[in-house]
């Protein structure tokens, strides 16, 4: 499957969550067999010359690709939460997200001292979300190098704001 008939298989929907926003939905990238084996085969390819030791996948879509990435290249994940969703004492990152505010939580005893971890998410948009999921993985001692996308949407400069924040941004399609 090439990345434009991957692009192909992600729906716009205008005005979610709220007007003037263009949501592009996974949902039918997901149903879709073949295009969900190509969407794990290509981050697969992108990540395995990074030697992260962890994946690290942003809740709630970060986990379906995130884990499924794990599974590929042999490592844990971690699951980067929405507040108040784990069981145990967190650390917190605020951010801004496209439409609105958010906070990430972590358990920081699951990342070992200068670890490699490879973040992932659905989507790129502004970076906000992606640029705390690091910060908060460093704060836990983790080494964050690379942060692997199905999709970016460049005119909002996510890749520029991950650049500043010393993540290197990959996606398979825009
Ligand atoms: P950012 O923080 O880069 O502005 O926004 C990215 C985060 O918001 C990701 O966690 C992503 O899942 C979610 N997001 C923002 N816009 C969209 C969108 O159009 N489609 C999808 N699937 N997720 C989005």
């Amino acid at each position: 499957m090439t990345r434009g008939e991957l692009k192909a298989l992600i729906r716009t929907i205008p005005d979610f969550p709220k007007a003037g926003i263009q949501f592009r939905d996974i949902t039918t990238l997901l149903a879709h067999g073949e295009g969900l084996a190509a969407s794990i085969d290509m981050l697969a390819d992108m990540a395995a010359p990074l030697g992260a030791t962890k994946v690290a996948g942003i809740e709630a879509r970060g986990f379906i690709f995130g884990t499924a990435l794990a599974l590929r290249l042999g490592v844990g994940f971690v699951p980067l939460r929405k507040a108040g969703k784990l069981p145990v004492e967190t650390i917190a990152e605020d951010y801004a997200l496209e439409y609105g505010v958010a906070t990430l939580e972590l358990d920081p005893t699951i990342i070992n001292d200068g670890e490699h971890v490879l973040v992932v998410d659905d989507l790129l948009a502004t970076g906000g979300t992606a640029v705390a999921a690091a910060n908060l993985l460093r704060r836990a001692g983790a080494v964050v190098n690379h942060a692997l996308f199905v999709v970016d949407l460049p005119e909002l400069s996510g890749s520029q704001a991950l650049a500043e924040a010393q993540v290197e941004a990959r996606a398979l399609v825009e």
